[in-house]
């Protein structure tokens, strides 16, 4: 993380390396605070024209930007590969493609969402009113960006809030801003305005600078420490905030799963993106019955993955983003073996293609003193433990600080959904992993240190939004029976209204009925 304050001092400059071969793509110069207070101004100012297109405006730049990202696709994976260092498939799969079905969601769900919204009152003191909801832009939105999915996580996000009608500012990970910039020009090309969707540039100190510049909301996504720092300003300000943070996801397999099929989902979920994913597996746990079968499965199916450069079409698993990553990869295992894990696969890193490379991991006999079962790897590591009960796997996967997401393996899809709603996290998975951030109708975020607030789904959408409550009274020409010309006849008139209301028995709700009439022809002032 370049976000100490020393190393934000020095980090005027950065420079977008490509993490499988160690070529330096660009080099950028980090936008400065004054620079980003003139991007919020200027993002102000376009914002209230922005707000005052229809909807159906907005909706055909969206439809315009969904045909031109799946006409660009491979130009924009090539960039998302070179720079973040995934495999070309992924980055069309797990980036690009759920990037086109959000633009889908909003074209089918956007116009439902902003309609205003009649709000019934239940209330007979009421009734009289028509109440209905608003939902209106928060005006600029910050959107702060990792590098894991440089292109996915800031899209589906700005998507959210354009159609919304907010202008954003987006500052991406100063590892992967070339994605940033791809999407700048298709958002722009597509026919949004300039200034409401702005790139800016730089590490920390730029993301700081932003949350400082006046935003009205902030969509953060990284680490949990740098959003504890990030809560911390934005409570300063009053400024709310969307944190998606870290995970250390459980995968619980039954004894009745379909142990070929649960370890080809276990390998694939703990060691896409080399493991640097926010969903991905990182700890599991298999009933002792099949436990032994399960691990030699994944250490077999791990063997045969292919490491190498994201743009050979036949690698499997890419380098890690640099290499720092790596050496907490290796800090964990080294305090796992110390405490008796087995090493049944990989297990080191792979010198010969470069200093990125880390070779997937399947470890065996963990146990929940080690490091690699409480703090989040972010690495093609698969740590594997034995369960012997439900009960047990329950309290097992609850044992952690985070709460992002998990997945229940089973032949039994009653059972699987059972024990699903005992585990305490954002998203629950049945027979599958990580796939719900693809889902755009799904709402993603975590609960405890996972984070706060919801992206994606409908519940992405409220995000974006002020809900205003618009009431009209339907009698304007008559004085309310609440207002002034208050006495001992009102208060007498006030009991019989409650007791009308809430008594027990029919005959005190009549009798309070009769009471609470000067309620309404007293003389008001
Ligand atoms: P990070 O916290 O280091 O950085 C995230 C962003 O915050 C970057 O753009 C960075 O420049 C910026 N930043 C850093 N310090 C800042 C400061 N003081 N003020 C403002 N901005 C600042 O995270 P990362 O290493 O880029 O991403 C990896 C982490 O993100 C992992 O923990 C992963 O689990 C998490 N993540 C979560 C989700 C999710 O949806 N929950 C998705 C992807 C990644």
């Amino acid at each position: 993380m370049l976000n100490t304050p020393d190393v934000e001092a020095l980090a005027q400059r950065i420079s977008v390396i490509n993490p499988s071969c160690g070529q330096i793509l660009r080099e950028f110069e980090c936008a400065c605070a004054a620079e980003v207070q003139h991007t919020l101004i200027r993002a102000r100012e376009a914002q209230a024209a922005w707000q005052q297109t229809l909807v159906r405006q907005r909706l055909s730049v969206i439809k315009k930007f969904q045909r031109l990202l799946n006409e660009r696709k491979q130009q924009i994976a090539g960039t998302i590969t070179s720079e973040a260092g995934k495999p070309y498939v992924e980055a069309l799969l797990t980036e690009i493609l759920v990037v086109l079905d959000t633009c889908r969601f909003l074209l089918d769900e956007s116009y439902a969402f902003l309609r205003e919204q009649p709000v019934p009152h239940g209330s007979m003191t009421t009734k009289l009113k028509r109440g209905r909801l608003l939902r209106e832009p928060h005006g600029v939105i910050g959107i702060i960006s990792p590098w894991n999915y440089p292109f996915s996580i800031p899209s589906t996000e700005t998507l959210a809030a354009l159609v919304t009608g907010n202008a954003v500012v987006l500052k991406p990970s100063e590892l992967t801003p070339l994605s940033a910039l791809e999407l700048a020009s298709l958002l722009h090309d597509a026919g949004v305005p300039q200034d409401v969707f702005q790139v800016v540039i730089g590490a920390g100190a730029t993301g700081a600078a932003l949350i400082e510049s006046g935003i009205d909301k902030l969509i953060f996504t990284g680490s949990v420490a740098t959003g504890k720092r990030i809560a911390q300003l934005a409570a300063a300000r009053l400024l709310p905030v969307v944190l998606e943070l870290g995970g250390k996801n459980p995968m619980v397999v039954l004894d009745d799963a379909d142990i070929e099929v649960a370890s080809s989902g276990a390998v694939w979920a703990a060691f896409i993106n080399a493991g640097q994913a926010c969903l991905s597996v990182e700890r599991c746990y298999v009933h002792r019955g099949i436990y032994e079968r399960f691990v030699s499965t994944c250490a077999e199916k791990t063997k045969q993955l292919r490491v190498g450069d994201g743009m050979d079409p036949e690698v499997d698993v890419g380098p890690l983003i640099h290499e720092r990553q790596i050496r907490i990869i290796e800090q964990h295992i080294e305090d796992a073996c110390a405490r008796g894990a087995r090493v049944v696969a990989g297990g080191g890193r792979l010198r010969s293609l470069g200093p990125n490379f880390f070779a997937p991991t399947v470890l065996a006999d963990v146990s929940h003193e080690m490091r690699v079962m409480r703090e989040e790897t972010f690495g093609p590591v698969l740590p594997i433990m034995a369960f012997d009960s439900e009960a047990e796997a329950v309290r097992l996967a609850n044992d952690t600080d985070y709460g992002l997401s998990a997945s229940v393996w089973t032949r039994d899809g009653v059972r699987g959904e059972l024990l699903a709603r005992q585990i305490r996290a954002g998203a629950v998975m049945v027979n599958d992993a990580v796939s719900c951030f693809g889902i755009s109708e799904a709402p993603h975020g975590g609960i405890k240190e996972s984070g706060i607030g919801r992206t994606h789904g409908r519940f992405g959408l409220e995000e974006m939004v002020r809900v205003k409550y618009l009431d009209s009274d339907l009698v304007a020409g008559v004085k309310k029976p609440w207002w002034y010309g208050y006495g001992r006849q009102v208060a007498d008139a006030a009991e019989g209204f409650l007791d009308f209301q809430f008594a027990r028995g029919i005959i005190r709700r009549l009798r309070g009925g009769m009471r609470s009439s000067p309620l309404v022809t007293r003389r008001k002032l």
